[in-house]
């Protein structure tokens, strides 16, 4: 227990929602600090993402060897990943490992969501409601939720009249789904249900994809990580973390090339091959301005087009799964662990191009679009995420003067480098919006908000103070500073999630912060250099003065 500014008393100095991996070594930092905390984790068990995303194929697409914490040499030199990208099953042992050997359970209460949390102005502390009924006073309140926890499933017509089974990929049953010999309806060819196509291909009888927007699949490349690899890899583990923490994605890879120009088609084609053989992320390093450049993106777009030609035998069916209405990179590049592609040769497999011919309703026994009615035993939803946001407002949070999240969003998220809001003393927000967060590998990025969350709160209390809010103006600048990076690059040429395109009445404005991890974090360590800028911190709640600008 301990006493707030005002008096009162505190139940717990922290509260932190979500037991991820943000959540895990927030907790764990904000101990070490000498700080009480108090996690709700809404699941089971902890995970985060990793707890709830089993469909099968389920795999992070960042390579394991940085897809983990750097932050403790004794995890670094304990654990050992399997392969070159790690499956939801070993990532989730990872997670309980490191739980269990940080000792972190004894203050996680699991299947426990909040429901609430109520900044009173006048006792200066955060209350926050649970779904159990408790209610816990803090003076932090510290959003580890994620970014993308809050499945999104469309409201299709008669969704409900349909007599199967059906499912959502992020929301997958703790003993799996039987689908041998079953007709089976995947909607959605996000990187979910990319990996997860050729999966059910496998087990199921007889398996239909719903595909409203074909997407640029990079093979992965998965493979088994040996123990020379390791050994090298743990030889110069210091040195990669370094890279890949100053680095654009948060991967520690070199660009091959700046950019097309200048190449011949040889040499462009050359690179690209390379790339390609690489595999996953590195082949988005093939070339540094794809993202920018109308004329590099377009050349990368079309190699990439004619790499699913050469995959699909029907031309037809090769044609509907080229993407030409928006560029490579514009949506989240996904990545093929299976042969995505070559699935639709089988003869067991039907591609329903729903842009052409929409769903138009649930029935009892399938999916009716304009064209066709599809018998089905089983639908599976791959239709993604209410993201960035999403989970953030699923609680009722609520600020000064009664204001709440929700009011302060409604035009779209705005925060102070995805890390505060102002109006909301005391609130921390790891992976924020406006943050790199979906943009980056996510480890590299929770580890810096994290260490920049607990630094802020170490430094807090060597000055003696007890509240921080972002300014108003500061935060004003930095959601036009992302905006103005994101209009700057390709991610304006598709209806995305990132914009909150893919839910129906969501504001469209670009959410993660575009401009690359490296530069992001220089951006966080020079506002502390410059003593918290564009921070107001405050022995009393009313010395903070975030919303008075
Ligand atoms: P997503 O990228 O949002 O994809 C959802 C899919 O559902 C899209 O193909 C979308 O089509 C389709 N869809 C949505 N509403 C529809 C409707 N009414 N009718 C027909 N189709 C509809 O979701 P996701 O695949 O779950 O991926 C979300 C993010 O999670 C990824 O981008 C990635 O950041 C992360 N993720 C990572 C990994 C990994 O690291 N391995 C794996 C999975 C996911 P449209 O494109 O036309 O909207």
């Amino acid at each position: 227990m301990t006493r707030d500014d005002t008096g009162g008393t505190a139940a717990v100095d922290a509260v932190v929602v979500g037991a991820g991996f943000s959540g895990l070594y927030m907790s764990h930092r904000l101990r070490e600090l000498g700080l009480s905390v108090q996690v709700f984790e809404k699941a089971p068990d902890v995970g985060g993402t990793w707890y709830w995303n089993r469909y099968p194929g389920a795999r992070c697409d960042s390579e394991s060897h940085i897809y983990c914490y750097s932050f403790s040499e004794e995890i670094r030199e304990e654990w050992e990943w399997s392969e070159r990208y790690p499956e939801q099953p070993e990532i989730l042992d990872y997670l309980r490992f490191a739980a269990d050997h940080l000792d972190l359970r004894e203050q996680i209460s699991f299947e426990t969501a909040v429901e609430s949390a109520t900044f009173d102005e006048d006792a200066g502390t955060w209350t926050v409601e649970t779904d159990g009924g408790e209610s816990v006073t803090s003076r932090f309140f510290i959003s580890a939720v994620g970014c993308l926890s809050e499945p999104y499933t469309p409201d299709f017509d008669n969704r409900d009249a349909f007599e199967g089974e059906s499912y959502h990929t992020a929301r997958w049953p703790q003993n799996g789904v039987e689908l041998a010999g079953k007709r089976v309806g995947v909607i959605g060819t996000g990187s979910t249900g990319i990996q997860l196509t050729p999966e059910v291909a496998d087990r199921a009888g007889h398996l239909t994809v719903f595909q409203r927007t074909p997407n640029y699949a990079v093979p992965a490349r998965n493979r088994p990580l040996g123990d020379d690899e390791w050994a090298e890899i743990k030889a110069n583990y210091d040195e990669i973390w370094e890279d890949a923490r100053f680095s654009w994605l948060g991967m520690p890879f070199e660009m091959t090339h700046a950019t097309t120009a200048g190449l011949s088609d040889e040499e462009i084609r050359d690179a690209l091959e390379e790339g390609w053989q690489a595999g996953g992320f590195r082949f988005l390093h093939t070339f540094e301005d794809t993202l920018f450049n109308d004329d590099t993106n377009e050349i990368v777009s079309e190699f990439l087009r004619e790499k699913i030609r050469e995959q699909v035998d029907d031309p037809e069916t090769a044609e509907k799964l080229v993407p030409t209405a928006h560029p490579y990179g514009s949506k989240r590049p996904p990545m093929d662990y299976g042969g995505y592609y070559e699935t639709f040769n089988r003869e067991d497999v039907t591609l329903a191009d729903v842009a052409e011919n929409p769903i138009t309703e649930f029935t009892p026994e399938g999916i009716q679009t304009t064209a066709n009615h599809y018998d089905l035993d089983t639908v599976i939803f791959a239709t993604g995420f209410d993201a960035m946001t999403g989970a953030l407002l699923a609680m009722d949070i609520e600020g000064r003067d009664g204001y709440t999240l929700e009011e302060a969003w409604e035009g779209g998220p705005r925060t102070y480098l995805g890390l505060g809001v102002d109006g909301f003393p005391n609130l921390f927000t790891i992976t924020g919006p406006q943050s790199p967060s979906v943009l980056s590998n996510m480890p590299v990025s929770i580890e810096q908000h994290v260490d920049w969350i607990a630094d802020c709160i170490e430094y807090m209390q060597s000055e003696g103070y007890e509240y921080i809010e972002p300014q108003s103006a500061a935060a004003e600048r930095w959601v036009s500073q992302t905006n103005m990076l994101a209009d700057q690059m390709l991610f304006s040429e598709a209806e995305s999630w990132y914009r909150g395109a893919n839910v129906p009445d969501k504001p469209r404005v670009f959410t993660p912060f575009p401009g690359g991890v490296e530069t992001y974090r220089r951006e966080c360590e020079r506002v502390v250099e410059n003593g918290y800028e564009g921070f107001e911190f405050g022995q009393s709640v009313d010395g903070v003065a975030g919303s008075a600008d």
